[in-house]
């Protein structure tokens, strides 16, 4: 057998380190068994997918060195790689129908105020909420005859409604196993007559001949969809290994209010790919001499996928900025000299424009930006604490000031920008009864470690949320241990 795998991101964001990590096992697993490595885009959501991160996730991959053999930008015998094409030439109505006609799916004409009903009633008796299989029953001639009415409808798997989906992951002792009943009858087929995720990803894996499917284990509760739509429809199904989801310090599932999560913010503020990779390649996986440091090269000679511990594997960015230093200490001088030119280039328009004004010479630009670039910045308590407050208070409000921020990268819609962060800051001043002027500067001097920047918001949003919110801590924690 050829080993084929992929890796199928939906492009509804920044590219995201997960992808990374998932492709760099999918990248090991195929080249150690001289397979290939596919990259296909799910873009069947069409409500929450962009053209622009459908680039940034192949930019990223590129930048990783995590070369596909086929996708989208290079093409290959199983195209196209992108799944609103394949919508667009047909592919996925057939199987739907198919099941139709075998009597493993119907037609559902419920509208979405009679879905909301349904899920209401749900919740106030305390029943999972799930869809109740109420056109489950409808004949196909009833159907049909809606249908010639113009009814909107979607088309629904029959799940089986009795027994158990038992399923044996060769990275988890025992078997997994999950009642059907508590499974729904999942859309495959939505109202606009695009698939969902789960009808497109198993008629995809088979007719790409994806042999094994290494995927996040937040996809182990649709395993039983997806290993029955292969049965029903007469394909044999890939090996189905789900790996261990990255996570937080605290365990959480790996987010970026305590990570950042964006391949290509790691890119921007300098860390070599290699060390990312390496980083990445040492999370669930070791290298059988525990050495620390090795390629790309090495990480697929010594890959062995039943070695990989699927207990969620904590995202360090301590341990990733330690390999870092490894390599950029290996780096020669032409390394180096680039790697100063590649730290520059990429911030210089961002940057340039905050500090111009104060510009008398180029050189200026090295200490005029210190503040975006350096790890930590110093705090002096005079400069901290506004004049007639004192330390506990002034360290009390930017303790309610981080929580404040927490709360705001809550919403999915807070990107930390200027526009966002002044609204916050100034939402903050207003309900929190402080002047402007004295709020802003303990805010200034916080955040860039004196009182002399730039516009403040702009720089609040180029030195970064994880550098303000820890020069923040830093500056409260002083603020604290004062009498
Ligand atoms: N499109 C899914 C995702 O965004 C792919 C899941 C899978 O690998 O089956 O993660």
């Amino acid at each position: 057998m050829t080993v084929r795998v992929r890796i199928a991101p939906s492009p509804t964001g920044d590219p995201h380190v997960g992808t990374a990590y998932i492709g760099l096992l999918n990248y090991c697993f195929a080249k150690s068994q001289g397979g290939s490595f596919v990259l296909r885009i799910e873009d069947t959501d069409q409500s929450r997918c962009t053209e622009s991160s459908k680039q940034a996730i192949m930019d990223s991959l590129r930048w990783l060195g995590l070369q596909y053999d086929e996708g989208p930008d290079i093409g290959g015998d199983s195209g196209p790689y992108i799944q609103s094409e394949r919508v667009a030439a047909g592919i996925y109505q057939k199987y739907a129908d198919q099941l139709v006609e075998q009597g493993d799916a119907y037609y559902c004409f419920c509208t979405a105020r009679e879905l909301d009903a349904m899920r209401n009633r749900q919740r106030q008796s305390n029943e999972p909420i799930m869809y109740d299989r109420r056109h489950r029953g409808l004949s196909i001639e009833e159907a049909k005859e809606r249908i010639a009415n113009g009814d909107p409808y979607v088309i629904r798997m029959k799940a089986p409604l009795e027994g158990e989906h038992v399923y044996r992951d060769r990275l988890r002792k025992g078997p997994v196993a999950k009642a059907w009943k508590e499974i729904d009858d999942q859309v495959l087929l939505k109202a606009d007559g695009w698939p969902t995720y789960h009808l497109a990803a198993v008629v995809d894996d088979h007719l790409m001949g994806i042999t094994h499917v290494i995927r996040a284990e937040e996809w182990l509760n649709s395993l039983p969809k997806h290993t029955w739509l292969n049965e029903r429809l007469g394909f044999e199904a890939p090996e189905y290994i789900h790996v261990g989801l990255l996570r937080n310090g605290d365990k959480s599932k790996i987010s970026k209010r305590k990570n950042p999560t964006n391949i290509l913010w790691y890119r921007d503020q300098g860390f070599l790919p290699q060390a990312l990779l390496n980083f990445l390649g040492l999370l669930g996986h070791s290298h059988p001499d525990e050495r620390e440091q090795f390629d790309l090269e090495e990480m697929v000679r010594i890959f062995d996928i039943d070695r990989l511990n699927v207990a969620g594997p904590v995202f360090d960015l301590q341990k990733l900025k330690h390999i870092q230093g490894l390599y950029f200490r290996g780096l020669d001088d032409a390394g180096t000299k680039q790697a100063i030119h590649d730290a520059i280039d990429i911030r210089i328009d961002e940057l340039m424009p905050l500090i111009k004004e104060r510009m008398v010479f180029g050189g200026d630009f090295t200490w005029l930006t210190s503040t975006f670039f350096s790890e930590s910045v110093p705090h002096h308590l005079d400069e901290l604490i506004p004049k007639k407050w004192d330390a506990k208070q002034a360290g009390e409000v930017l303790d309610r000031f981080q929580s404040a921020i927490k709360k705001a990268l809550k919403r999915n819609d807070f990107a930390w920008d200027a526009e966002n962060i002044q609204a916050l800051v100034k939402t903050f001043a207003e309900s929190n009864e402080l002047k402007p002027r004295d709020f802003f500067m303990m805010l200034r001097v916080a955040a860039t470690g004196g009182k002399e920047t730039p516009p403040l918001f702009e720089s609040l949003a180029a030195i970064g949320q994880l550098k303000v919110t820890e020069r923040l801590s830093n500056a409260v924690r002083k603020l604290k241990s004062q009498r």
